[in-house]
């Protein structure tokens, strides 16, 4: 990812950071500048919540270049307490134990290296909550 992309994207890579529409209240991640249920343009943003739940997920075996290092690896839909879904993998439990409804939170991991330098990408990955 080009660096100045990647800057834009901090406050939701380090935080978390997600929009609120102010006319009806939908969530989204990442933020955006128009609702797409009301059209409305108006948003505050706030940090999520780290916990939610397996909505869907697969086991990738051949992946891309970037992750070809580490298949087969999980991956799933989660459903974040505060509303929103997002795609990452789920790390830390055999696949097995992956069940729809897991409880899980997020955790910043590494995530890849880029290119001939090497350069470290880092986001988060969902890790199973202990009881
Ligand atoms: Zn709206």
């Amino acid at each position: 990812m080009p660096p100045a992309k990647s800057w834009r994207t901090y406050p939701q890579t380090y935080r978390l950071e997600a929009a609120r529409c102010l006319d009806c209240g939908k969530i989204f991640f990442p933020p955006r500048l128009i609702c797409s249920k009301c059209h409305g343009r108006r948003f505050e943003r706030f940090n999520m919540k780290r916990t939610g739940k397996v909505l869907t997920h697969t086991i990738i075996r051949t992946p891309g270049d970037a992750f070809s290092g580490e298949a087969p690896f999980a991956v799933g839909v989660i459903e974040m307490d505060d509303g929103a879904r997002l795609t990452t993998q789920i790390v830390d439990v055999p696949f097995e134990e992956i069940k729809i409804g897991l409880l899980v939170k997020l955790e910043f991991r590494r995530h890849y290296c880029e290119g001939a330098d090497g350069i470290i990408n880092y986001g988060h990955k969902a890790v199973p909550l202990r009881q």
